[in-house]
């Protein structure tokens, strides 16, 4: 289903149309069936999202002229855009009766006339299955990248993310800084209070460390119950503040359960980039940096630059 939402940049609100994919597609008059052939044969030749947004626009550019064409599919977080942004919009809703599958814009300096929108929403019906199935390999392929339990990325994740964001600092000089997390006797929390207590305080505590960082950093799951994040354009001051309002966050987590109240507290290790390293270089200077936090007591935040304990503030504050 192909619901119009509103066109030409007013909220105006047309019926709702249901347009079956090429079944009951009646051409319209000046939709060639060549057009629709060619195109639906393009659209089956990529799973890739931006690639489908963008032969889908150039395409159709033989039926109605458009400058630009986005798609945002909130569940799953995608904004895409290809082509220009003009004044004049008008938007879909692709859904069928199983899938939500995003909204479209259609950009264009001049109003779109009606038999415009009739062949657009001709056109559309198209894109129908080709989106969900380029929608269905973009969740397999972030699945993949995604540690299950916690929703954080995972290992593979982490090599390819953080080896580009080293690349990309060292090219452009500028800073990048990693904290390595390990939550402290850890293991004490499955033995006194049982495994998916131990399951519920990982999750917990990636929500704690994810509320404390930027859109661009990322936090990974590095290991059982350690994590790495990474902080784009963060010198070690900047680091240190964050890993320090995220090892207050994760210590002021409660949980309850039968067996009691429940509080954690976590170690963090923080290296901060210089130009000769290697990735490898930075996550071990930050592991030895956790390995300093556990050795003098837990609960605090080390940096591999001075190696000296950053104050501890009182958790109450
Ligand atoms: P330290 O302060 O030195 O880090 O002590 P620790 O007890 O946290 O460290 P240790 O390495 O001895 O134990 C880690 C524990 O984390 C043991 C393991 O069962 C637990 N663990 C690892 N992955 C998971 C998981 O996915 N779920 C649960 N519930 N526990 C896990
Ligand atoms: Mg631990
Ligand atoms: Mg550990």
């Amino acid at each position: 289903m192909v619901s119009p939402l509103h066109t030409n940049g007013r909220a105006e609100l047309r019926d709702d149309k249901v347009i079956t994919p090429f079944g009951d597609l009646a051409p319209r008059p000046d939709i060639r069936p060549e057009v629709l052939l060619r195109l639906s044969g393009k659209l089956q030749t990529t799973l890739e999202l931006s690639q489908l947004l963008e032969i889908f626009l150039e395409e159709i550019q033989q039926a109605v002229l458009v400058d630009g064409l986005t798609l945002t599919h909130d569940p799953s977080g995608i904004s895409l855009a290809t082509g220009r942004n003009s004044l004049h919009t008008a938007n879909y809703r692709m859904q069928t009766q199983q899938d939500y599958m995003g909204d479209l814009t259609f950009h264009r300096s001049t109003r779109f006339r009606e038999h415009e929108l009739a062949n657009i929403e001709g056109l559309l019906s198209t894109l129908v299955y080709p989106l969900r199935n380029a929608l269905r390999y973009h969740e397999a392929m972030a699945a993949a990248f995604r540690d299950p339990l916690t929703g954080a990325g995972n290992r593979v994740a982490l090599d390819k993310t953080l080896g580009r964001e080293v690349e990309l600092a060292k090219r452009h000089g500028q800073s990048l800084s990693v904290l390595m997390l390990d939550l402290d006797h850890f293991k004490q929390v499955n033995d006194e209070f049982g495994h998916s207590m131990g399951d519920k305080v990982l999750k917990e505590a990636v929500v704690a460390m994810t509320g404390c960082i930027r859109q661009t950093d990322m936090c990974f799951r590095y290991g059982g119950e350690e994590f790495l994040i990474m902080l784009s354009s963060a010198d070690q001051a900047g680091a240190l503040r964050i890993a320090e309002r995220i090892r207050m966050g994760i210590g002021r987590l409660m949980f309850t359960s039968e067996k009691g109240s429940l509080q954690v507290t976590a170690s963090i290790g923080c290296a901060t980039l210089n130009m000769t390293d290697t990735m490898e270089e930075l996550v071990q200077r930050a592991d030895e940096a956790l390995y300093v936090a556990k050795d003098s007591g837990r609960n605090r935040v080390i940096s591999d630059l001075d190696m000296e304990f950053t104050e501890r503030e009182e958790d109450g504050e």
